[in-house]
């Protein structure tokens, strides 16, 4: 059966659209469970309708025109329990409606299973039999497992033909999505859909004006892998027999054959861009070797497959270099990469769409510092035929609207323009102290990464650069940038921020942040070996990193130095061992330098617990909330079907959160906040109630959280925070506090306007 499910699940990727994507799921369940009639039923939710979509043994001309009301007959009945039906007589169940244009008068045996995405029941996939007897056990967990498998290719199917009806129609057809994360803010733009490198798969099919271009571009690829296939046996000859090289000559031969490169050349020339036409293609061939019973022609399958990854990944390659952005970019993908994001040039880049990640992952993080508002966990996006449409993103709503009519655009482009004039009005804080109007002050400082923010944060009066992300750097490049590099890096961010502090923060790769160079394969990334624990491992490189900040340091005294994921004492003592022999190496080498201040994140639910020591061995301590709440609530900051579960106003976070708020304040020390929940305006009237001393953010939440806090009296702020230790539920919190800065004339904050 997992073979068939498999085979079933593969036609279903390669299906073009909803229509032909349902008709291979009837015609193959039909075949696999030996049944008389498969179809699906899908739920329209706007009418309020069961719609008969594809059918193998009922009456062609039924599709489309049998419609029962939401919960009649037994296809209401299993969408309605959300569970299997399954009944020797239909007709004899008092469920059970006849419906003439089905023809389905003859058939008894019934099992409907509901199709469940995000508990939502998208439809119902049913077989029926001729005679009286009801479907197995195992026929019923067929059925069950497949429509698990099936909910997310039929939501896809369902959205892309929506679409379809669009018809580039954008009068009459505005398409609303809904995420579950975003980054605040909006924008207006056009789609640049980007995908992995490494998912032939999921490419997108692009209608192309210039085939013949396209072709050339495919022929070149074709030429070059075979090239490249050529050198790699010669230089297998002397490690590999000549059985193992084998492998080359047959991929030589299906590159030189007609039906894959002819295969593709036709789909190019009816209109498709050539990766697109590739994969169309490939997974054509690919299942018919999948079909045959040989074994081993069914293992050239993987053969086929990986070929045409390496020839995607050619093309992919060629097509980076040279990818024009358009003024008013909006990126959007399945998911986005930080380097994908950080290729679009900053001024272009308006806002991001993607159906997987959150607000918390690292791109959401760096969308935010370069003032892109964002909608993560977009489930039914059809990124695929989106590429140069017109697309809102609204990350107040956290919704996508895509074709927006005339009256909608012009809608948000009000809105766009009433955001940036409350920007302006907040432009006569930008001197003025973040100080309630009690007089309680507190320090507001910048997230950074990358010259075009520290320089931003210059201009805008910042007091600090609270954390600056070394890592970024890091990415930009093709290789571990050396001493020299880092500290000619470093000296300029903390030049030009100077006289104000800088703190760097030393590299934090792993989890979400691979570096393309440094690849590292996990099964839990988020659990494994990521920021100090790296840094610990490959002292070398940890310490290239130390030396370059303290040589920076010589010069400029503004440097703080900060640690990431500190989890135990040893760990501590071991990177500040590692610190102080870099100062020592230092010395040696005749440069003196200060010892500059040293704090950690404490972002590790041990450290939470163990802050009263690791506190009194460094100077200063930064919260870390988008991690700690990760960890916390063991929900992975990047994953959309758990965002919903994500919220760093969890009364447990807020918990974790003040102890160590008083645990560091009674050893002395001062404790910022550098998570996103410092520039949440809910999240930043709660920590500034706990009083923590600093808050970093991305910058474009500075002006507006240094609003908050001209705005709110301390006093009154302490006395919210002491009413929401008794709630119990982040939503009560968050209801609360929101309704707290409505109180206080801070609406703007939570939406557009004033
Ligand atoms: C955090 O975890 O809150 C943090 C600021 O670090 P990063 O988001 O870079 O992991
Ligand atoms: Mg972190």
């Amino acid at each position: 059966m997992l073979d068939i499910l498999r085979r079933i699940i593969q036609d279903i990727n390669a299906a073009h659209d909803l229509n032909e994507a349902l008709g291979v799921i009837v015609a193959e369940v039909k075949t696999a469970i030996h049944t008389d009639v498969c179809s699906v039923y899908m739920t329209d939710s706007v009418r309020g309708e069961h719609v008969l979509m594809a059918t193998d043994g009922l009456r062609p001309g039924a599709v489309g025109k049998v419609r029962l009301k939401l919960g009649q007959g037994l296809i209401g009945l299993a969408a309605s329990r959300a569970e299997p039906v399954n009944v020797d007589n239909a007709p004899a169940h008092p469920a059970f409606r006849y419906i003439a244009a089905t023809g389905e008068a003859p058939f008894h045996g019934f099992v409907g299973v509901p199709i469940i995405r995000r508990r939502k029941v998208l439809g119902v996939l049913a077989a029926q039999q001729r005679e009286q007897r009801k479907y197995t056990a195992d026929e019923e967990s067929f059925l069950v497992t497949l429509a698990a498998q099936l909910a997310g290719c039929i939501n896809q199917a369902e959205i892309r033909q929506a679409l379809d009806r669009l018809n580039g129609d954008a009068l009459a057809n505005t398409l609303f999505l809904e995420g579950v994360a975003s980054a605040r803010g909006l924008a207006i733009g056009e789609a640049v859909v980007v995908f992995p490198a490494a998912a032939l798969e999921r490419v997108p099919d692009k209608d192309i004006d210039d085939p013949e271009a396209e072709a050339s571009r495919f022929r070149q690829a074709v030429a070059a892998e075979l090239a490249e296939l050529q050198r790699l046996s010669e230089r297998m000859r002397l490690l590999l027999s000549a059985g193992d090289r084998a492998l080359f000559d047959a991929y030589a031969l299906l590159l030189g054959s007609d039906s894959l490169v002819n295969g593709t050349l036709e789909r190019i020339y009816a209109g498709n861009w050539a990766p697109g036409a590739l994969r169309a293609t490939v997974l054509e061939y690919a299942n018919i070797f999948t079909e045959m019973d040989d074994p081993y022609l069914r293992e050239r399958a993987a053969d086929i497959l990986d070929l045409g990854q390496r020839l995607l990944n050619r093309l992919q390659e060629a097509q980076s270099v040279n990818r024009q952005y358009p003024d008013h970019t909006i990126l959007m993908g399945e998911e986005i990469s930080v380097s994908q994001l950080l290729d679009v040039p900053t001024e272009k880049l308006k806002g991001l769409v993607s159906v997987r990640g959150t607000g918390a992952s690292h791109v959401a993080l760096l969308a935010r510092g370069l003032g892109a508002p964002a909608v993560f966990g977009v489930s039914n996006l059809p990124p695929g035929r989106l590429n140069g449409r017109e697309v809102v993103v609204d990350g107040y709503t956290v919704r996508v609207c895509i074709q927006p009519s005339p009256a909608l655009r012009q809608e948000y482009l009000k809105l766009i323009a009433d955001e940036a004039e409350l920007s302006r009005d907040l432009q006569h804080l930008r001197d003025l102290p973040a100080e309630t109007p009690d007089g309680h002050r507190l320090e507001l400082h910048a997230n950074s990464g990358l010259f075009a923010d520290i320089a931003a944060a210059r201009d805008s009066g910042v007091q600090g650069v609270g954390l600056y992300r070394s890592e970024l750097h890091f990415f930009l490049r093709d290789r571990f940038p050396g001493e020299e590099e880092q500290t000619t890096l470093y000296t300029r961010v903390l030049r030009m921020m100077e006289p104000h502090p800088v703190v760097l923060r030393t590299l934090d790769i792993g989890g979400d942040k691979p570096l393309p160079y440094f690849p590292i394969e996990e099964q839990n990334p988020f659990l494994g070996w990521r920021g100090i624990r790296i840094s610990l491992d490959q002292p070398d490189l940890f310490k290239t990193q130390l030396r370059a900040m303290l040589r920076a340091g010589t010069a400029h005294p503004n440097l703080s130095i900060l640690l990431p994921m500190i989890g135990s004492i040893g760990e501590l003592s071991e990177a500040l061992d590692l610190l102080r022999e870099a100062q020592a190496e230092l010395a040696e080498d005749g440069v003196t330098v200060r010892a500059p201040r040293v704090g950690i994140m404490v972002e590790v639910p041990s450290a939470v617990y163990q802050i009263d020591k690791l506190i009194r061995m460094v100077d200063f301590a930064s919260i870390g909330s988008n991690d700690l709440t990760q960890y916390l609530l063991a929900v992975d900051r990047n994953n959309d079907r758990v965002a919903k579960l994500y919220d760093s106003l969890h009364p447990v976070v807020l918990a974790a959160t003040r102890h160590v708020v008083e645990q560091v304040r009674a050893a002395g020390r001062p404790i910022g906040v550098c998570g996103e929940m410092a520039g949440d305006p809910a999240g930043a009237l709660l920590l500034m109630a706990m009083g923590v001393d600093s808050l970093s953010m991305n910058l474009g939440s500075l002006l507006k959280i240094k609003w908050l806090i001209r705005s709110v009296p301390y006093c009154e702020a302490r006395t919210l925070l002491a009413e929401v230790a008794d709630c119990d539920r982040a939503a009560a919190i968050r209801d609360r506090a929101n309704a707290f800065l409505e109180q206080h004339g801070l609406s703007g904050l939570l939406r557009v306007g004033k």
